[in-house]
């Protein structure tokens, strides 16, 4: 497994983590044997935020003395009321909740305490102008919660959601279609129907300012959603030329800026096996470019961090030095700040290009490498 930092925790997820909802109604000794199989390849990050006892105890029989090895994240808000999942905002109803939550697992502190499916200025109120937030730091003070997290569908809310500067993580929806689709659109929404190719056109500006504003911020994502309910690996429902395969939706949500760890949807040993088969993909059983590009041929001049340039001669990493680049220009005040010093640390930078264009020649969305090369050494002085 390979760790990422979740942000300023001091806590490291590894890069594929697990959702638990398909594991929901299952036997005891499925939840088992998909758990071990989970902590025998390294994967630590863990995602409840089902409400029903039955599987959270069953998850909490399978972690017994193994607790510490996983990092969990557990919903504030998330109920079963009318044994539906519902969402709450009732301070009463989301402690009952929570409080079951760790007695169900059978732990006394859960590492993200995540204030629940936020996904517009309702919720935001609901949440932020409420006691749900105080009792969430509450919880982090008294020690029951490591970190506040949240979960959002909604790139607006969420970026105004990790700038209150409560949150230490944030949960969300990222998959290449959903990162085309217009801000304004519900996703969860567009996902339920047939994709609307007629509104892709390109990466919504909104949503590469969340994951940059995230990565100014330190702010660690974790992400849903990765295979769009599956329709993107399906031929019928993709809306891209071609269906993409788990490892290029898995690769494209661990290459936008600030994301640690993908949640993948497992209910077995065999599905966990192949989710970490991701770790030994080869470059071009990883590479997503061509799907993306099928999608519109005008889709060019922006940087998709996808390393399909690589390899440099003298060792610059083209997709790290144009993100912070796209950071700096966002907001000049992070060239001090986090992102100049994670600039810095980089092995090779903008002013080490010699020009060569191999890069240029590469790039499926004609970004001008070189130019950015260039603007990346005045920003930041190196
Ligand atoms: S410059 Fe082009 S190939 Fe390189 S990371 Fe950016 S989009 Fe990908
Ligand atoms: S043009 Fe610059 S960034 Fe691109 S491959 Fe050559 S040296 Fe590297």
């Amino acid at each position: 497994m390979k760790y990422r930092k979740l942000g300023k925790t001091g806590m490291e997820a590894g890069i594929i983590g697990l959702g638990t909802e398909h594991l929901d109604g299952k036997d005891y000794e499925v939840v088992k044997e998909t758990i071990d199989a989970a902590m025998e390849y390294g994967v630590n990050m863990m995602d409840v935020f089902m409400p029903g006892s039955d599987i959270r105890r069953k998850i909490g029989r399978a972690i017994e003395g193994n607790r510490e090895k996983f990092l969990i994240q557990g919903h504030i808000g998330s109920t079963d009321i009318n044994h539906q999942y519902d969402i709450s905002r009732d301070l009463p109803t989301c402690k009952k909740y929570f409080e079951n939550l760790l007695t169900d697992l059978g732990t006394d502190y859960i590492d993200f305490g995540m204030l629940f499916f936020i996904d517009s200025e309702q919720h935001f109120d609901e949440v932020f102008h409420s006691d749900i937030v105080r009792y969430a730091e509450e919880l982090k003070r008294a020690g029951v919660i490591r970190g506040i997290g949240a979960s959002s569908h909604n790139p607006v809310i969420a970026k105004k959601v990790v700038e209150t500067g409560v949150v230490d993580l944030l949960m969300f929806s990222v998959n290449p279609a959903f990162d085309m689709i217009p801000a304004e659109v519900d996703a969860l929404n567009y996902l339920s129907n047939a994709f609307d190719k007629s509104m892709m056109l390109e990466i919504d500006a909104k949503r590469l300012e969340l994951y940059r504003t995230c990565d100014k911020l330190d702010i660690p994502i974790t992400v849903m959603k990765t295979l769009g309910g599956g329709k993107l690996l399906s031929k019928e429902h993709t809306p891209f030329a071609e269906p993409l395969t788990v490892h290029q939706c898995i690769h494209y949500a661990l290459t936008r800026p600030s994301v640690a760890s993908v949640m993948v949807g497992c209910q077995s040993r065999k599905q966990i096996e192949g989710a970490v088969t991701y770790l030994s993909a080869t470059s071009d059983d990883l590479d997503y470019t061509e799907a993306i590009r099928g999608m519109n041929s005008d889709f060019k001049g922006s940087c998709v961090y996808c390393n399909h340039c690589q390899p440099c001669p003298v060792g610059i990493d083209i997709a790290a030095v144009t993100k912070y680049l796209d950071i700096a220009t966002m907001d000049a005040s992070a060239v001090n700040k986090g992102v100049g010093q994670h600039y810095r640390e980089l092995a090779a930078y903008g002013s080490d290009c010699i020009q060569c264009g191999s890069c240029e020649s590469k790039c499926p969305f004609s970004v001008p490498v070189i130019e950015n090369m260039g603007r990346a050494a005045a920003v930041f002085g190196v």
